[in-house]
């Protein structure tokens, strides 16, 4: 006997229906109650496409994030949306995203709650609130809907929550109050959601605790002991699940609890399966997650029995089967995937297709292999295939960046030497303006891309309207004396999928979506083998754009880290060695923009942040490949071709040094909204090239004032000479108007203007 369970389904459907629904209840098309019947049947799909498992997860669909549910369950409402009018919905919709007030003289605007990523995955939660005055007090009508429901199917049912540790790590105090000072009273709390639960016939509740694989501070690491001592329940079991990387010395912690069940990650932490077996107590069970939950590949289920194999003989009914965490991190279902390459096709797995995974490893385990011959024969020829396949390796491209990596990752001089030549060449004024790189996405745009995607529109046609925006897009930047000018990337949907479509070694999915946060969904490029360009990529569009004026144009690529973060990647090579891959095409475009005669080639770095790993101790390894990564990329041109790349967010401070390595001629950063904060991290560190920081918070409508933004580059000339600055909005405009844009680059270009006399009077 092997039990199999799951830690989490993909909630938005799929056909992406929840996000649909929820777009149309906040716009007022749909009422309350259709959005709670399309919720309804989402759960009903979910728990039916589950019902072969042993345990049925619940509580893991959301209507817009699972920490904020949990925070709702245990009545941590924030003060604000408490008494405003409404169902309780709205004002958890309220907290979600926040409410513009009615109009302009009336205060009835609320303040959304703040968005953060989930350990190391694309997903945002709303991080919970705390204060001195914070109380937990068990809100459990809806969580008990939604467990009757579960409880009218068929299999078992598995309550899935967040643990009350990292649910007091995951919040923020604003009040400096101690999250563990609470730990107590959200105790109280889930001993009561325990009790509820046994009412209820419940035999295991699952606990999620991830950030047991995360360096934690004794005071942390204590606070599991005391808080699973205390919710002790001998009429209900508890599963606590760990997932996302290795235990490290919180394996000592985790042995400690005194839970009936344990969750690992055996694709992150395989090498602690074998501790973790040895510390097990006699009578607890343990849940491999063997299925990887964050990637789209096919398992190698031949491979993972044969280190099972052993560990179910030594565990019997003690051993669980599982995802290493939960599928909310893959796409629902690849077997609607009918446009994509059949071959590809064949060696992907989404969310139901890893959980027919489950269920055929323990049926082996149980039955024998046998008993599934023809299931694991299949498996081992397409396992088989994608690893012989010439499209996955390609010797030569393998070669080529070994042999020269190192050499291609130095400029030929110094950036004090180049920024002179670069100020003759590009005779820019103090202060240049430029922006980062989009225009508005108008919906005329969006319909151009579809018409063409879908075969309605020639190459030709689409070529000429594409040109037709750009050439608007240069006017109004002549128009508005902007110095540096960009194309405005009318061509592309994402900047990470146009380029995964141009490269060879990419398959694009056309239903492989993600949730990213409430209805916001990702499509992650798949990247299956060795990257290759076959052709320049954006050439084109931006000598045309150059075409058309006198002032430089920038090129616009996203960068090799950027590119990786953002995709679905291979996990036969390093994901170092797939970066050097990327770095490599990318380097080509930028040699061959700069043979074009582009002066300033723009390569950004947005996702450079995220992707460092959960624990410190491995963030200098991250940053090594990935900087040398963008190196390469950036180290082939001339002196006077002025590199700058871009990053938007503002956390600076604890890799300035890695973000000054990369040597950019430029860096344009986000500022705005901290008011300069950021900048503070200049003040330790002396950044020896220019930098762009942010003067127009692009994420509001609001139009910058003049003198403010006269003044924010006021206050970031105390810590970086006025001769280096750039004067730029926070991120790219895309989802902006031109309403809104033309104003506030007006503004922008105005405070340069003043800047400069300034300037010149001292
Ligand atoms: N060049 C991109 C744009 O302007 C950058 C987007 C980003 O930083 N996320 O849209
Ligand atoms: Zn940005």
């Amino acid at each position: 006997m092997v039990t199999t369970h799951n830690l989490g389904f993909p909630r938005i459907g799929s056909k992406r229906e929840l996000k649909f629904a929820l777009e149309a209840y906040w716009e007022g098309g749909f009422s309350l109650n259709n959005l709670e019947t399309i919720g309804k049947q989402l759960r009903q799909q979910n728990w039916q496409i589950q019902q072969d498992l042993d345990f049925i997860p619940m509580g893991d669909f959301s209507f817009y994030d699972h920490v904020l549910d949990m925070s709702f369950l245990l009545g941590n409402i924030p003060e604000r949306v408490k008494n405003l009018d409404g169902e309780e919905i709205d004002h958890y919709f309220q907290v979600a995203r926040g409410r513009s007030a009615c109009n302009s003289s009336c205060n009835c605007s609320v303040l959304a709650g703040e968005m953060t990523k989930w350990f190391d995955t694309n997903y945002h939660y709303i991080v919970p609130e705390f204060t001195k005055n914070t109380k937990f007090e068990l809100n459990i009508e809806h969580f008990s809907k939604q467990l009757d429901e579960a409880k009218e199917q068929k299999g078992s049912i598995k309550p899935v929550l967040i643990g009350p540790v990292t649910y007091l790590w995951l919040g923020k105090s604003y009040d400096h109050t101690d999250r563990l000072s609470l730990l107590l009273d959200i105790l109280l709390a889930y001993k009561q959601l325990l009790q509820f639960l046994v009412q209820k016939g419940i035999s295991w509740v699952q606990f999620d605790e991830p950030i047991l694989v995360m360096e934690l501070e004794k005071e942390w690491k204590e606070a599991f002991v005391f808080a699973y001592n205390a919710l002790e329940n001998d009429k209900i079991n508890i599963l606590l699940a760990t997932y996302f990387g290795q235990l490290k010395d919180n394996l000592k912690v985790l042995q400690k609890l005194p839970v009936q069940g344990i969750h690992l990650d055996a694709i992150n932490a395989r090498d602690e399966v074998e501790a973790v077996i040895n510390g097990l107590g006699k009578a607890q069970i343990l849940s491999l997650g063997v299925v990887n939950g964050r990637n789209i590949w096919k398992a190698d289920l031949n491979a993972i029995l044969e280190w099972l194999e052993p560990i179910y003989t030594h565990l019997q009914e003690r051993l669980w089967l599982a995802p290493s965490c939960s599928l909310l991190h893959v796409p629902v279902d690849v077997s609607r995937e009918l446009k994509m390459d059949s071959e590809i096709r064949s060696w992907l797995s989404f969310a139901v297709q890893k959980l027919d995974e489950i269920n055929i490893l323990a049926k082996a385990l149980k039955n024998g292999r046998a008993s599934v011959k023809e299931e694991l024969k299949a498996n081992e020829y397409f396992i088989n295939q994608r690893q012989q396949s010439k499209r996955v390796n390609n010797p030569e491209i393998k070669n080529r960046y070994l042999q020269n990596r190192k050499a291609m990752t130095c400029r030929q001089s110094s950036y004090s030497e180049r920024v002179k030549k670069q100020i003759a060449i590009l005779n820019l004024p103090l202060f240049p303006t430029t922006t980062i790189g989009s225009f508005p996405q108008t919906p005329q745009i969006r319909q151009i891309r579809n018409k063409f995607r879908k075969g309605d529109i020639s190459w030709d046609v689409y070529e000429n309207q594409i040109k037709e925006e750009i050439e608007y897009c240069i006017k109004q930047q002549e128009a508005l004396g902007l110095d540096v000018l960009v194309h405005g990337e009318p061509e592309r949907n994402d900047m990470v999928e146009y380029f995964g479509e141009l490269l060879d070694g990419y398959v694009i999915s056309q239903q492989g979506w993600v949730q990213s946060y409430g209805s916001r969904c990702v499509k992650p490029p798949i990247l299956y083998g060795d990257i290759h360009r076959p052709a320049p990529m954006t050439i084109s569009w931006i000598l045309y754009a150059q075409s058309l004026t006198k002032r430089p144009v920038k090129g616009m690529l996203t960068g090799p880290v950027t590119i990786l973060n953002w995709s679905f990647v291979r996990e036969d090579q390093p994901r170092s060695e797939t970066c050097y891959q990327l770095a490599m095409a990318i380097r080509e475009e930028v040699l061959d923009l700069e043979k074009s005669g582009i002066r300033i080639i723009q390569i950004d770095e947005a996702a450079l942040r995220e992707g460092l790993p959960l624990r410190h101790s491995q963030w200098q390894h991250y940053l090594d490949w990935a900087i040398e990564s963008f190196k390469i990329t950036a180290s082939g041109v001339s002196d006077e071709t002025q590199i700058h790349t871009h990053m938007c967010y503002s956390e600076f401070n604890d890799i300035i040094a890695s973000i000054a390595e990369m040597d950019a001629d430029v860096i344009t950063i986000e500022t705005s909204r901290s008011n300069m904060e950021l900048l503070k991290a200049f003040e330790n560190f002396d950044y020896p090239n220019s930098i762009g920081p942010g003067v127009y918070d692009i994420h509001s409508p609001n139009i910058p004032k003049i003198d403010h933004i006269v003044q924010l580059i006021h206050k970031a000339a105390e810590h970086i000479p006025p001769q280096k600055l750039w004067v730029n909005p926070d991120c790219g405009l895309k989802t902006r108007r031109w309403e809104e844009v033309l104003p506030a680059l007006k503004n922008m270009v105005e405070a340069a203007y003043i800047l400069r006399k300034d300037n010149n009077l001292q």
